[in-house]
């Protein structure tokens, strides 16, 4: 079997990383319980999901590449009732607890902005230098340019979690 040329791989890998960052975040944002928290991680997953959208077409090859773990998807694995503390899957959220029979909010999680913001930061940022690191290998114009564009919605979202922390640190005495 030949094994596919380095540069298609490249632009999968990347594809999938920013997939993984759509789903993370969507997770993340459903269990959120802060408003405010939900449009940011809602926010990232927009921008992953466009990032993968521009990606996928020109991606060749087939299956899942391996990918480094870039989000902390086992940190929203499991929910926990605040109420009685029964654990639940996250891809499982009951409507009410089936220990306590809390309504379903009692499973939602407590997240700062500020922490949320940061966990946009981290993630984008090393989402960024490992698409960064794959698109060495691409010589195809077109995936180049899918490439490109890929980088600069995740440089948007970037620039918009560095502004928003800055704008927060600011606002405490
Ligand atoms: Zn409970």
């Amino acid at each position: 079997m030949k094994s596919p040329p380095k540069s298609s791989e490249a632009v999968r890998q990347a594809a999938q990383v920013d997939r993984d960052g759509a789903a993370f975040f969507r997770r993340a944002n459903l269990l959120a319980a802060d408003p405010r928290v939900k449009f940011i991680f809602g926010r990232a997953a927009e921008t992953f999901e466009n990032a993968a959208k521009v990606l996928e077409p020109v991606a060749k090859g087939r299956g899942k590449p391996k990918v480094p773990a870039v989000f902390p998807f086992e940190e929203y694995e499991e929910i926990e009732c605040y109420v009685c503390g029964h654990v639940a899957r996250a891809d499982d959220l009951p409507e009410v607890c089936p220990e306590c029979g809390a309504a379903r909010y009692a499973f939602e999680r407590e997240v700062s902005q500020g922490g949320a913001w940061d966990l946009v930061l981290r993630t984008t940022k090393e989402a960024a230098a490992f698409a960064r690191k794959v698109a060495t290998a691409v010589k195809d114009t077109e995936q180049k340019e899918a490439l490109a564009k890929a980088a600069e919605l995740r440089k948007g979202l970037l620039d918009e979690a560095k502004e928003e922390r800055a704008r927060m640190e600011g606002a405490t005495p």
